[in-house]
This record gives C-alpha cells, structure tokens and sequence, in this order.
C-alpha cells in the first residue's frame, strides 16, 4: 500500500478538506499532521469519523484560522494548547499542538509544552496510535511512524512506549483492554507485565471520578462489553468500582444476556434512547448491596440523572421480576405500579435478569408486561386537580389518590370516559367513603 493511498480511504470531501488545511498550514508556515486513532483506523480499514489534527507550531491559532475560513463552530482549551471545532456539516475536529508532557505525579494530569512531533507522538499511549500523517502539500499522505506501529499493527500487538507509561496515566490500563477487546489484539508480553503491575498497586484509587467513569462507560461501550468485564475481573480491576462488588457466576450470565435484552427493547421501543454503559454497569452490580452500587456511584461520579435510572435496588428488581413472570393474574394498573418508577435500563435489566435465570421462564410473560407497562405510561386521567376542585373536593393530599385511582381504572380500562370518571368521582363523594376506601 502506497502511503497516498491510505488517506484516499477517506472520502473524497474529507480528502480535499485535508488538502485544503495543508495549504493553509504552508501559508502560515506551520506543519500540520493527521495524528492517532484516526490513522490508526486508516490503516486498520476501519470507519473513522471525527478528524484529530496536530500542528507544529501555534495549533490554536491554526484552529481560529480554520474555524474562520469554514464557519465551524470553536472551543479552545488554552491548558492543553488544543481546540474543538464543529463544521457546519456535522464533522468534529480536534486541532492540538504538538507537545511534551511532564507528570508531576502519577495518576493527575500532565503539564504541557511545545515539543517537535516525535517527541509529541512518544508521550503517546501505545505505538498503534503513536502515528501521523503529514498534510503539508510538498509531503501530503506520508505515514510518520518513528515508533513501530505499523508493524504492531500487523502483528495485532498492543504496545507501551516506555516502561513508566502506566504509571504516568493508568487510564490507559483502560484503553488497553479497550484496544486489545475491540480490535481482538493481544498485550506484547512486556506491556501485560507492566500491566499487571500498574493494576496490582492502586494507582487508578488516585483517578479522579470522572476519568475512571469516562474509562468505564466508554469500555461499556464497546461491541462486547462482557468480554472487557472479564478482562477486567481476570486483572482484579473490579475492585476499583468497590471491593465488594458481586462479581458471580449469575451476575456474569446477566450480563451475557443483556445484548439480547437490548436488542429486543429497540426493536420493540424504537423511541426509547437507552444508556447502555449504565445497563452494563446496572447488570454488573445486580447482585450487590445497595450500599455498594451507591458507592460506586460516587466514586464514578455519576450524573443525577444516571444515579437515578441505577438505583433500584437489587431486592426490589428481583420482587418486580418475580411478580412480573407469575402466571397468576396481576392487573395492568399493578405491572404499572410495580414499574412506575424504574427506568427503561432498569427495565431492560429484569428481561436481562429473566433470561439468565438458571430455570428461565415467563420470558414472554415478561415481555407482553412490558408491553403493557409501556403502553399504560401514555394513558392519562381526563380529570385534574382542578376539576376535582370543581366538584366541591377540598384540595389535600385526598387529590393524589383519586387521581390515581382514576389511573389506574383508566390503564385496566374499567373506566374509558370522562363522564365515567365524574361518575366514579361523584359516588365516592356521595358515599363520603373516598377516604376510607383509599
Ligand atoms: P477511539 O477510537 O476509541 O476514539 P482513539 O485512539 O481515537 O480511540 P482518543 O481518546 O480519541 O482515542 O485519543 C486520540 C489519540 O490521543 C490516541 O490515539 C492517542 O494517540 C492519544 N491519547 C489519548 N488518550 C491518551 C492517553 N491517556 N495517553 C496517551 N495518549 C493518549
């Protein structure tokens, strides 16, 4: 393969917007290189969609200059000496200066200088993505790969640069497994022993929440999330969510079972956006404590709005679950009950939880409930507080369970009206017994 040829695995509007960039580099005098994953998968033959550039010389100011030329929208981080650019046609760049990175201490982020590219491509995590590809005019498409990956590459071989190099950042204890998972590569021998290493002493204890949840969820994020998980429980990496996480033979099976479970949920709720990091991560704490998974949420500071769609709690799931696949008759305003406050991941995870039951059964119970509870989430009463002010009612607590009896007539469609629904209201008021009957 000629080197010209791998940026022509581009597209062509890619392509000439690169060729473009070089010449606006060579008019401001810097060098500017493709850098990372980006060529990484050029040479893997794989899709790559966002665009990482590297400048040697003022890359913030190069981002500006493009960002004019093309209307694409800008952020700078002046710490890192990187920008973020947003095309107009939905195409994400990252312009950065080439750069020397010094660890104060392990584990808390770099501080940076200018440095020339070679040195920029050796602070890099591993040699596949330790490449660049040069976009100035004279040199366009020529690979730089001072480093070897091309031949870790064919050698599908994930590589350190040097032996400090966990230690420095021990997100790419991570990234490592993430790489090794998803392209099916394997540690070179040195790097797993290093790996090993890093993992059995608690550097990654020193990982600020957000970057442990950024390494988590993007691993859980990948193609074959149960895999990575194994990885990381073969490595006693687990422990780094908490050291009393249930790791079990059944929780292993749930989680081999949540692909399915997922595939099911889309197609059967096309609208429902799930956050499957956070289902993996649900399924994988399905057998520990309450405590613990809100420990774990901590440590990953997890947003308010994740914490929530995981915080069922274990024995409530497996009550819900029981109740749900019992062939005896449970009334659609109870599947509604039960349900009403579990997320749609958390929903997910009962059909995950079913169907790796050791005598798995109710399965398409399950499943029309689910149907069921969906369906009954958009019913709504015709009545509201105020027509029940309307009525003569003393506005109190008494409103919520009218209201919710009204709802859940109206989910068993014992009440289809609004008349139906006076009615209902006006008998209990007659009787004076709403209160004591609710
Ligand atoms: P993905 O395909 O998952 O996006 P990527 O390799 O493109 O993988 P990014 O996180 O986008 O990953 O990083 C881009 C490049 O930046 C990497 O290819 C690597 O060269 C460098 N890099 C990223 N994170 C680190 C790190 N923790 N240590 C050293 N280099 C890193």
């Amino acid at each position: 393969m000629t080197e010209r040829s791998l940026l022509s695995r581009l597209s062509q509007k890619r392509l000439s917007l690169l060729r473009e960039l070089g010449n606006l580099a060579d008019e401001g005098g810097v060098s500017l290189y493709l850098v990372g994953g980006v060529v990484r998968d050029l040479l893997l033959k794989r899709e790559t969609c966002d665009l990482d550039l590297t400048v040697e010389g003022d890359g913030i100011a190069f981002a500006r200059l493009v960002a004019d030329r093309y209307r694409a929208g800008l952020a700078v981080f002046e710490r890192f000496a990187t920008a973020r650019l947003a095309f107009p046609d939905g195409l994400k760049m990252d312009i950065a200066t080439t750069r020397r990175e010094s660890y104060a201490q392990p584990a808390l982020l770099p501080t940076v200088q200018p440095a020339a590219m070679e040195e920029d491509l050796s602070r890099r995590d591993f040699t596949i993505n330790a490449m660049a590809v040069q976009l100035n005019r004279a040199t366009f498409g020529q690979l730089f790969d001072p480093y070897g990956g091309q031949r870790d590459l064919r050698a599908r071989v994930i590589r350190v640069l040097h032996a400090g190099s966990f230690q420095d950042d021990p997100t790419r204890i991570f990234r490592a497994i993430r790489f090794e998972q998803r392209f099916g590569f394997r540690l070179d021998p040195a790097t797993a022993r290093l790996l090993a290493q890093a993992a059995s002493m608690n550097l990654i204890q020193r990982l600020s929440g957000p970057r442990l949840q950024n390494e988590v969820l993007l691993l859980f994020a990948e193609r074959d999330p149960a895999r990575a998980m194994a990885r990381l429980g073969q490595l006693k990496l687990l422990r780094f969510l908490h050291r009393h996480l249930c790791y079990t033979k059944s929780v292993k099976r749930t989680v081999a079972a949540v692909p399915k479970a997922l595939a099911w949920w889309g197609r059967r709720f096309p609208d429902s956006v799930i956050d499957k990091p956070i289902v993996y991560l649900m399924a994988l704490s399905s057998e520990s404590s309450q405590a613990v998974v809100a420990t774990m949420i901590r440590r990953l500071a997890l947003s308010r709005e994740q914490a929530k769609k995981m915080n069922v709690g274990r024995q409530r799931v497996e009550r819900v679950l029981k109740r749900l696949t019992d062939p005896g008759t449970v009334r659609p305003s109870q599947v509604f009950r039960f349900l009403v406050d579990f997320s749609d991941e958390a929903c997910v995870l009962l059909l995950a939880k079913q169907a790796s039951a050791q005598a798995a059964g109710g399965g398409s119970l399950l499943k029309r409930q689910l149907v069921a509870y969906m369906k009954s989430k958009t019913v709504k009463t015709a009545l509201t507080g105020r027509d029940l002010q309307a009525m003569g009612l003393q506005p109190g607590p008494l409103y919520t369970t009218i209201l919710g009896k009204l709802l859940d007539a109206r989910i068993d469609g014992t009440i289809t009206t609004e008349a139906e629904e006076r009615a209902f209201v006006q008998k209990r008021l007659g009787k004076g017994d709403v209160r004591s009957e609710c």
